[in-house]
């Protein structure tokens, strides 16, 4: 690797194409990109589409044609998730070989049951209850007997285990780079591959970050929780730890934040309002030079 790859910045943008890109999107595209400009960096665009059922090859070339729209340029071939399931899958066999991984068989019934009968105040993280670890001390015979018998599993993260093995673990955060310390269990016994799906958004976009040689990760506040389960990832394959920075999230006019299903605030809406892209860049709060 020569000096200059070695230290050049590199950034990215990852949307997954299950709708059109709004102006939350464009604004954290652009501070990625600008990020990357204003330092002789690189600047990736990554295809998040794990999720085959709810991604949509329209969306996917609307992500295309929007971002070029607004001046953004990138390293081709794009990075499309859905073309490397293999390295998921590599990935997932190194956490297996440390036996940090286990086969869990539950439905969202089971798991609601579960925590309806165990009579304790139900444990909640980021993403909603947490598993109460039914699946996790199955021996290993009933575990591949349940898999002989074609039953559908997920693979969950032995978070106990997997924070012991990690010890204390910190990131750098925001245009301060704070240190953050991780503090995966939050997660509880997280999926790192789906019944439907080989992979996680987890696992893809930890892994992917470290293939793409990204060094600082520019998303949402919302991500903010996400980046603790990554953070841990990283020790346990081994992976280069970027640093981030979550910026806030862009509102409408209430004060709530855009979502996909709001189709006045796309971009693909606001060039059909006759927006220039200087225009959208000042409306997303921008500076341009
Ligand atoms: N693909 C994720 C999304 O569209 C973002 C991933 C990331 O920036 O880490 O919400």
């Amino acid at each position: 690797m020569s000096d200059r790859q070695s230290t050049a910045l590199v950034t990215r943008f990852a949307p997954s194409p299950t709708g059109l890109l709004h102006l939350g999107h464009a604004y954290s595209a652009l501070l990625a990109y600008q990020a990357a400009q204003t330092n002789g960096g690189i600047f990736h665009l990554r295809i998040e589409d794990i999720d085959t059922n709810r991604c949509r090859s329209e969306f996917e070339d609307a992500i295309y044609e929007d971002l070029a729209w607004l001046g953004l340029r990138w390293v081709e071939p794009v990075r499309r998730q859905s073309e490397h399931f293999g390295d998921y899958a590599k990935a997932l066999g190194k956490l297996t070989q440390k036996e940090l991984l286990y086969p869990c068989f539950c439905t969202r019934k089971d798991i609601q049951q579960e925590i309806a009968q165990s009579g304790q105040a139900p444990h909640v993280g980021p993403d909603g209850h947490l598993y109460p670890g039914t699946c996790r001390n199955l021996s290993k015979d009933e575990q591949e007997s349940r898999i002989a018998n074609n039953q559908p599993y997920a693979l969950r993260l032995n978070m106990a285990e997997a924070c012991e093995r990690a010890g204390s673990l910190i990131w750098m955060d925001g245009n301060n780079n704070e240190a953050v310390t991780a503090a995966p269990e939050i997660f509880g016994d997280v999926i790192l591959a789906r019944k439907d799906t080989p992979a996680s958004y987890h696992l893809a976009c930890t892994l992917d970050d470290h293939l793409q040689g990204v060094t600082l990760v520019v998303r949402g506040e919302d991500l903010r929780p996400a980046t603790h389960v990554h953070r841990l990832l990283q020790a346990l394959l081994e992976l280069q730890t970027p640093a981030y920075r979550h910026h806030a999230l862009i509102t409408n006019a209430e004060g709530v934040r855009l979502a996909k299903r709001n189709q006045a605030q796309t971009i693909r809406a606001l060039r059909g309002a006759g927006l220039s892209p200087q225009d959208l860049k000042s409306q997303a709060g921008v500076a341009t030079n």
